[in-house]
């Protein structure tokens, strides 16, 4: 990493951030909420007919996320929420109750992806509509992954598009999201190039899973130089799951076939920081373009 991308973005650290003393976990600051905030509604106006809008907490159900593969999948990302038994909260006369040690896991986890809690929903709901189904969703969402770097955090927020329905529906989604994505990036006034990317599986085992993610085109995603040219930053990805989650959830479509899943997600913390890469912290210096887009 050449230090000359560290340390411009370190010198607009200030101006987007509050440090808390741990990697990866920010306190937000007035302009940085004000660009987040104008990209949600960006990405909003272009949302399409009959999606339905969800918005989910920071947590989800432990025993769903485990259902969906994720603890096998990608342990070392998982963070899950400790809680004391309440019978056991006592703390002895002028002693400080030791909580850490009285606590245990709980039947929460923290959220790692805006889409997971959205497959059961529509897996409760019967068969897919032969029209397919899309979903607008966003989440705060955790992974363990800390980092000097403020483009990868602990917590931050995405948003995502999802799509359910036959393979050829979630194929058609991907690609009419794809190409938004590029003229959202275009419009934004970012560079960026598209390429095939995996997930982060864990162990030897997770690499042949990447390995086949790649080969079988199942993740593209939009990457942006945020820090440099040559290790450019991931601001949205699209992914198709093929009948992973339908298979997982009993989600049919409406010919009784395991239904195929797809997501469009817009990590939005990522995208505002490329925005103040690319054109400073001073709005009123921003292309004028880029301005009427977002409306700032
Ligand atoms: P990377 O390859 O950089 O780790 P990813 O493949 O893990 O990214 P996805 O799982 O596709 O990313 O998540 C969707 C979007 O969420 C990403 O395109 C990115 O914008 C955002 N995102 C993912 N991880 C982080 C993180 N640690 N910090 C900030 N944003 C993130
Ligand atoms: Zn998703
Ligand atoms: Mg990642």
């Amino acid at each position: 990493m050449p230090s000359e991308g560290v340390d411009r973005i370190e010198a607009i650290k200030p101006a987007m951030f509050h440090t808390t003393g741990i990697d990866g976990v920010y306190l937000r600051t007035e302009l940085f909420e004000q660009v987040t905030t104008a990209l949600n509604d960006l990405i909003t106006a272009h949302r399409e007919p009959g999606t339905e809008t969800l918005r989910f907490p920071p947590v989800m159900s432990r025993k769903t996320l485990e259902t969906t593969g994720y603890a096998q999948n990608f342990p070392h990302m998982l963070g899950g929420v400790c809680c004391v038994d309440g019978s056991h909260a006592q703390a002895g006369a002028g002693q400080e109750f030791d909580w850490a040690a009285h606590a245990s896991t709980s039947d929460l986890v923290l959220t790692p992806a805006a889409c997971y809690p959205v497959y059961p929903l529509a897996a409760s709901r019967g068969a897919v509509p032969a029209a397919g189904l899309t979903f607008d969703v966003a989440s705060d969402c955790f992974r363990r992954e800390p980092s000097k770097r403020l483009d990868r955090l602990q917590t931050f927020r995405m948003r995502e598009y999802v799509c359910i329905g036959t393979g050829a529906q979630v194929l058609a989604f991907r690609e009419r999201w794809q190409a938004r994505g590029g003229e959202l990036a275009k419009q934004l006034g970012l560079s960026f190039r598209f390429e095939s990317a995996s997930d982060p599986f864990f162990g030897r085992m997770g690499q042949l899973l990447a390995q086949a993610q790649v080969e079988q085109g199942l993740k593209y995603e939009l990457l942006v130089p945020v820090y440099s040219q040559d290790q450019p930053t991931a601001c949205m990805s699209f992914n198709y799951h093929m009948d992973h989650f339908g298979v997982t959830w009993r989600l049919t479509d409406s010919a009784g076939a395991p239904a195929h899943t797809g997501c469009a997600a817009f990590g939005l913390d990522r995208l505002a920081l490329a925005l103040f890469a690319t054109h400073g912290v001073k709005l009123a210096m921003w292309p004028q373009g880029v301005r009427a887009a977002l409306g700032v």
